[in-house]
């Protein structure tokens, strides 16, 4: 009897040494995500299932740059996840990212698609897309951007409001491709044109051509495989076509969501693990197939429905001379008072 007592609380402490060398062992990876909860999620799980690693996510819809520049040094986020490109611009700018090298990163992604420094990489593309009417708008009757400000479509258009990233974007690229001054006068145009003060979401919009309001709007191609996923948005899917801009001069702009690691990363191994992940096949699939966005990584296929869309050509702009121009295109919406 003694013994086997001895045995059991020998065991028992055991066990307990084994569980803290457990947890001072388990790897981790902490990410800040602008990316939603039900797109990260899958690909968390089949990153955590292949290698043992830990994902613990924080998720939020804005001020995530705020908190990493409030937490500094101490910030215990190893990467940033962001739905569009100019916020990897400017965490990169606040000296909030650090360069990372990875011949998987190189391989996977184009270089076109990365900072030249390594301190972002971009995981999916979208097109910023013209939504039309298919009843009022007939095939080929708009074709570009440019189009949007002309006078045939006087009080047809419905947009999100002009500050929003996505059509700041947009913005910045016709500045980057026409000059300040003409961009301005088209987005003074586009205004003329409104149907409605901007306002809800880019699914809020075809929902508007839906409803009648509208005839056109802009929303990025994802959102249409999301709303004829949704059994109450189908309707306003089914209502619209689906327009790649500029096929016949210089392409569609192009905006990507991305990665970037945080300069105060503490987990850099399992981090660079995790980035290498999701440029990988089992996550760009997961990308294309849960969100309808287009894979950076080439040879992985976009969704058989996303297919269906058509090819496009994109615009060559480059995305870093896109995040130079936006603070200029945000004075722009202002002067042309877009959102009242
Ligand atoms: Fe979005």
């Amino acid at each position: 009897m003694p013994n086997r007592f001895v045995s059991a609380a020998f065991l028992g402490s055991l066990c307990v040494f084994i569980s803290l060398l457990a947890t001072a062992q388990a790897k981790e990876v902490n990410v800040y995500s602008f990316r939603q909860e039900f797109l990260v999620a899958p690909i968390v799980e089949a990153f955590t299932a292949e290698t043992g690693i830990e994902v613990n996510i924080v998720f939020a819809k804005k001020g995530l740059i705020n908190r990493l520049e409030a937490e500094g040094d101490n910030s215990p986020a190893d990467l940033l996840l962001t739905s569009d490109f100019s916020k990897l611009q400017q965490a990169k700018n606040k000296g909030l990212t650090q360069p990372v090298s990875s011949d998987v990163l190189n391989a996977n992604i184009p270089s076109n698609l990365r900072d030249e420094d390594g301190h972002w990489y971009a995981l999916t593309k979208r097109v910023r897309a013209i939504y039309a009417s298919k009843d009022r708008v007939k095939e080929g009757e708009i074709t570009s951007y440019e189009e949007l400000a002309y006078e045939a479509w006087y009080g047809r258009i419905c947009t999100r409001s002009g500050k929003h990233p996505y059509n700041l974007a947009l913005v910045a690229s016709m500045i980057a491709h026409y000059g300040a001054a003409d961009a301005e006068a088209w987005m003074a145009g586009i205004k003329t044109n409104l149907a409605r003060k901007p306002a809800g979401n880019d699914r809020a919009q075809v929902k508007g051509i839906f409803s009648g309001e509208c005839d056109l709007s802009l929303g990025n191609s994802y959102y249409l495989g999301k709303m004829l996923a949704k059994e109450d948005q189908k309707a306003w899917a089914d209502s619209v076509r689906i327009i790649f801009p500029n096929q016949e001069d210089r392409g569609a702009h192009v905006n990507i969501s991305g990665v970037t690691m945080t300069a105060a990363a503490k987990n850099k191994a399992e981090a660079l693990a995790f980035m290498e992940f999701l440029s990988g096949d089992v996550a760009q699939k997961i990308y294309a197939e849960v969100n309808y966005e287009y894979p950076v990584k080439v040879g992985v296929a976009p969704s058989e429905l996303v297919a269906s869309w058509g090819e496009f050509k994109s615009d060559a702009l480059n995305l870093s001379e896109i995040a130079d121009l936006i603070p200029a295109a945000s004075d722009l919406v202002d002067r042309v008072a877009y959102d009242f």
